[in-house]
C-alpha cells in the first residue's frame, strides 16, 4: 500500500474514533508523520501507534494526537502554548490550526531535531526552546491555549495555571501515578477552573529542570536516522503514548 493510501486509511479510522473534526483532520493530512519518525520507521508512521525518537522519549500514537488537538476547541486567531516538542509532530498539527505556538523541550538534541523539520517544513508560525516547560514561557504569556504532551501529578504545574488565559483551555495527562493517568481538560474562568476528565492514556513522564548535558557525546549525530538501536526503551510499549 501507498504511503498515501496508508495515510488515508489512518485519517478515517481517526474519524471513526471520535476525532471529527474536520479541521483537525485536515491538519493532520497535511503533515508528513514520516518526517516525524526516524527512517527505520518510516513504514509504520501511518499506522495508529507511537514510535520511539529516541532519548526514551516516543512520538505520540496519532489517535491521542487527534483526540488531544480536537478537545483545545482551536482556531487560528489563538497562541498555543506546548510542553514536550519531542518529535515536534504535534506542534507541526497544532501550527496548521493555530496563530502561533510556542513550544519546550528539555532534551536540547531533540529539540534541535525538531526545529530542522519545522523549517523544513516552513512552519514558520512555531518558536522553539530549550527549558524546562513547567515553568512555561512567562515572556510570551498569557495563551489562550496550553498542551501538555507528557504526564503525571494530580495538578497542572502552577506556573502553567497562571499562564493560561482567563478563558482559555489546558489539555493535560493527569493521574496518580503513570499507569493511571487521565487526559484533563481544564478551563480558567473568571470564577476559577473547570475541571474534565476526558479519558484514560498512557504518557512518558513531565519531568522537571532539564537533563544534564555530558558534552558533546549526548548527541544523536542530528537528524535521527542515526539513532543507535540501544535508545529504543526495551520497554516501550510501556511508555508510549496511547490510549489505555
Ligand atoms: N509532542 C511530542 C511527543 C511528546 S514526548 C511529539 O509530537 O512528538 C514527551 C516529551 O516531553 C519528551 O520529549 C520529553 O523530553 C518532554 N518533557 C518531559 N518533561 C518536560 C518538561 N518539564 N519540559 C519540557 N519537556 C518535557
Amino acid at each position: 500500500m501507498s504511503s498515501a493510501a496508508r495515510k488515508i486509511r489512518l485519517l478515517m479510522l481517526l474519524r471513526r474514533n471520535g476525532v471529527n473534526s474536520t479541521d483537525v483532520l485536515r491538519a493532520m493530512e497535511l503533515i508528513p508523520r514520516e518526517v516525524f519518525v526516524p527512517p527505520t520507521f518510516h513504514d509504520q508512521a501511518y499506522e495508529d501507534t507511537a514510535l520511539p525518537i529516541g532519548h526514551g522519549q516516543t512520538i505520540s500514537q496519532p489517535m491521542v494526537v487527534g483526540l488531544m488537538t480536537q478537545a483545545l476547541h482551536l482556531n487560528d486567531r489563538l497562541k498555543v502554548l506546548e510542553i514536550g516538542t519531542g518529535s515536534g509532530y504535534q506542534a507541526a498539527v497544532l501550527a496548521k490550526m493555530a496563530r502561533r505556538v510556542y513550544t519546550i523541550e528539555r532534551h536540547r538534541p531533540l529539540l534541535a531535531e525538531a526545529e530542522s523539520r519545522f523549517q523544513a517544513l516552513r512552519l514558520h508560525n512555531i518558536t522553539a526552546r530549550h527549558a524546562d516547560g513547567m515553568r512555561g514561557w512567562p515572556q510570551a504569556a498569557p495563551f489562550e491555549r496550553i498542551l501538555v504532551t507528557a504526564g503525571g501529578g494530580m495538578d497542572p504545574p502552577p506556573d502553567l495555571m497562571d499562564q493560561l488565559a482567563v478563558g482559555g483551555i489546558m489539555v493535560i495527562p493527569l493521574g496518580p501515578d503513570r499507569r493511571s493517568l487521565h487526559v484533563v481538560r481544564l478551563r480558567k474562568t473568571e470564577a476559577g477552573v473547570e475541571r474534565e476528565q476526558l479519558w484514560p492514556v498512557r504518557f512518558v513522564p513531565l519531568l522537571p529542570e532539564v537533563p544534564a548535558e555530558p558534552g558533546a557525546a549526548v548527541s544523536t549525530g542530528g537528524m535521527p536516522g542515526t539513532m543507535p538501536p540501544a535508545l529504543i526503551p526495551p520497554d516501550f510499549s510501556d511508555v508510549i503514548h496511547q490510549r489505555a
